[in-house]
């Protein structure tokens, strides 16, 4: 079945196309392209209908399980242009594979990911002019799957919508780093072993939309989420995996089940030990971290993620208590980290991982 399904395409009408706004001033998913990829599953026909086409609402029932039982998963990742206009993509197929590690876990159907993958290049290269080209700034993609089955019951949907929409986004740091500060929760959890913390599902965020705000209440960018049983164990910065360097070993949480395995979190390893630095993956209690903080052997902390790439902390508050990371300011490795995978995902550098994919 899947090795039938034609991606058609249907163009905007030239005369509808959208004003492109001021690349200086783009924020983060304000804007989206003229186009989207669509593509729909049932029962009966498996996925059908897929083309890449105007970009456009759609109209729902009410009773769309998707606003009732939450099954809807995502996925972030980017389309880069740089300065001789070559349009790259960074590890798009883990994205689709981590999708479908999602859809599993939430019972809803897999991604033919070769057939989406063709779409998805063909969507960024029809909407390539969308592309921004001022350093830092890139095409934001956002690969989205929601049941759409006119129903209450708590049960697996029989009809999907999966989409791909596209938003171009500025650079995250325009005026070079501005570490952040973190207010680390014992009052909430993310996520629980056995729950969905490992994949990227709607709920998840929805969960942690309140500890963000009295995070922001208090004067912090995010939040430092600790496990649920002993609320001890380290285990993600707002929607981004973290890292700490203490010591001159780069340690960050083990994928235990709680944890959102990042793509970012994985090439940060990679890098970081090609380099030649120590790597450990272990469990990290925030008391191993003031204590390091106190006999000052705590050199860097940050979060990795598609959005921000790196976001260096330099500050965290813990049960009224707070902490400088580096006096406040960027440490070299992550300094480092952000400037080599930036020009990896330009295609400005070698390419050890074979981790881009060209478009065009
Ligand atoms: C998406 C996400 C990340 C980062 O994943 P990347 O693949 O690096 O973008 C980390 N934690 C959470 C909770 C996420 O949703």
């Amino acid at each position: 079945m899947w090795e039938n399904l034609e991606i058609g395409l249907e163009k905007a009408d030239p005369a509808q196309l959208k004003v492109k706004p001021a690349q200086e001033n783009l924020g983060f998913g304000a804007h989206f392209t003229d186009h989207m990829f669509l593509m729909e599953w049932n029962r009966q026909k498996g996925w059908h209908n897929a083309k890449v086409c105007p970009y456009q609402p759609f109209v729902l029932d009410p009773a769309a399980m998707v606003f009732h039982y939450g099954q809807a998963i995502f996925e972030g990742l980017k389309a880069y242009k740089n300065e001789n206009g070559q349009i790259h993509l960074f590890r798009p197929q883990d994205n689709l594979e981590r999708m479908n590690d999602s859809a599993l876990r939430l019972c809803m159907p897999r991604l033919p990911v070769e057939k989406v993958f063709k779409g998805l290049k063909a969507l960024v290269y029809l909407d390539r002019d969308w592309i921004p080209t001022l350093p830092g700034a890139t095409l934001y993609i956002r690969p989205t799957m929601i049941a759409v089955e006119a129903a209450l019951g708590v049960r697996p949907a029989g009809h999907y919508y999966f989409f791909i929409i596209m938003s171009p986004v500025g650079a995250y740091y325009r005026e070079g780093f501005s570490p952040t500060r973190i207010f680390v929760t014992d009052t909430f959890v993310r996520a629980v072993k056995g729950g969905v913390g490992h994949v990227k599902t709607a709920g998840n965020y929805a969960a942690s939309i309140m500890a963000a705000e009295e995070a922001h209440k208090a004067g912090y960018t995010q939040v430092l989420w600790l496990d649920a049983c002993d609320r001890k164990s380290i285990e993600e910065v707002g929607t981004s995996n973290i890292f700490f360097m203490i010591a001159d070993e780069l340690i960050t949480p083990p994928l235990s089940g709680s944890i959102l395995p990042g793509i970012t979190r994985d090439s940060v390893i990679q890098l970081a030990r090609r380099r030649g630095v120590k790597v450990t993956e272990r469990p990290i209690t925030i008391d191993e971290v003031i204590a390091a903080s106190a006999d000052g052997s705590l050199q860097e902390a940050f979060g990795t993620g598609t959005a921000a790439v790196i976001s260096p902390v330099g500050e965290f508050c813990y049960q009224n208590h707070k902490y400088l990371v580096n006096n406040g300011a960027t440490g070299p490795l992550a300094q480092w980290l952000f400037d080599e995978l930036q020009a990896i995902q330009n295609g400005l550098q070698p390419d050890p991982f074979k981790w881009i994919t060209r478009v065009g």
